[in-house]
């Protein structure tokens, strides 16, 4: 047999039985509907919990976290296989540096990408912050100018350090739905989604705790403090992602490289050329031939 690229999913057996019977059953309900291959992008801004969250969807340590700024310098892809269902998740550097997008990691992701097929898009925040910026929304536009606005038809938010008190005496619901109201808004603004459109790009947002000290119900899963388990949740709205009817995105040459700027305004350069002779050339010339008549020779010639 070839050697295997594809490592199995061994570490699904590391979550608790209730978790490992939910994540089994999404996964044949994907391969019941023909799809046997899902590759989730993850990205968002430095610290918020990319690396995290993918350790926390494949059950082990397989990308490096960091509470500081110095992260994974570039995207790293884990692939997991379950009875001929493979998982592949892209963790990525995150997308600002020095309090700029930076326009290097963009297409150090970009040519990652190339020729892959992306059917999840996790857009990773924290669930405790306070307020969205203008760089938010540059992050945002980044990410919708280089992979098309169709990228937030298979968008998720991803909210981590989802175990908290809220502040101003805000009940966990309202604050919830403030952030995340908030924070769509922006991708609304950055990826240019009108208000007409905001209904065929409803954005599902989910929350995450990857610490280890996330509370646990009776069955041992991690849950939010609404009680609900966040594993099987987040999974579940990645499969239903996936099933949402659109196409995937795949990233070829075309979708990166944009329409060429060099050739966008070839087709007028005959015109140019036709308009500077007319209205240049013809003219200068006309005016040193009448000159050339009108000069009178010198005393001297
Ligand atoms: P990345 O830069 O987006 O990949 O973020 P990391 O996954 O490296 O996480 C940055 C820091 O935040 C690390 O110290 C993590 O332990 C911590 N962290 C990530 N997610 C959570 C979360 O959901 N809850 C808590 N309490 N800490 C988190
Ligand atoms: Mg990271």
């Amino acid at each position: 047999m070839a050697a295997q690229l594809i490592r199995e999913w061994t570490a699904i057996q590391q979550f608790p039985a209730a978790t490992q019977e939910k994540l089994v059953d999404l996964l044949s309900k994907l391969k019941n509907q023909n799809v046997s291959t899902l590759t989730i992008l993850v990205i968002g801004k430095s610290g918020v919990g990319k690396s995290s969250t993918v350790n926390s969807i494949i059950g082990e340590r397989v990308v490096t976290v960091s509470a500081f700024q110095s992260e994974t310098p570039r995207p790293v892809m884990v692939s997991r296989s379950r009875s001929g269902f493979t998982l592949n998740i892209i963790d990525t550097p995150g997308l600002v540096e020095g309090g700029y997008v930076s326009d290097q990691v963009l297409d150090t992701i970009k040519r990652f990408l190339l020729n892959k097929r992306i059917d999840a898009l996790l857009y990773v925040d924290r669930l405790d912050a306070y307020r969205v910026d203008n760089l938010d929304k540059q992050v945002v536009k980044a990410i919708t100018d280089s992979f098309g606005k169709e990228i937030w038809h298979k968008a998720l938010v991803v909210l981590t350090h989802a175990q908290l008190s809220p502040p101003d005496g805000l009940s966990y619901e309202e604050f919830f739905s403030k952030r995340s109201e908030s924070l769509l808004r922006c991708v609304r603004q950055g990826a240019q989604i009108s208000k007409k459109n905001a209904k065929s790009f409803a954005i599902p947002v989910a929350l995450v705790e990857n610490s280890g000290r996330c509370n646990k119900n009776e069955s041992d899963e991690k849950i939010l403090p609404t009680g609900s388990p966040w594993i099987p949740n987040l999974v579940h709205m990645i499969t239903d992602m996936a099933l949402n009817g659109k196409d995937g995105i795949l990233v070829d040459k075309k979708l990166i490289e944009g329409p060429n700027a060099n050739d966008r305004g070839k087709i007028f350069i005959p015109v140019i050329l036709a308009f500077q002779y007319l209205l240049v050339i013809k003219p200068i010339q006309k005016w040193i031939k009448d000159d050339v008549v009108r000069e009178t020779k010198p005393s001297w010639a």
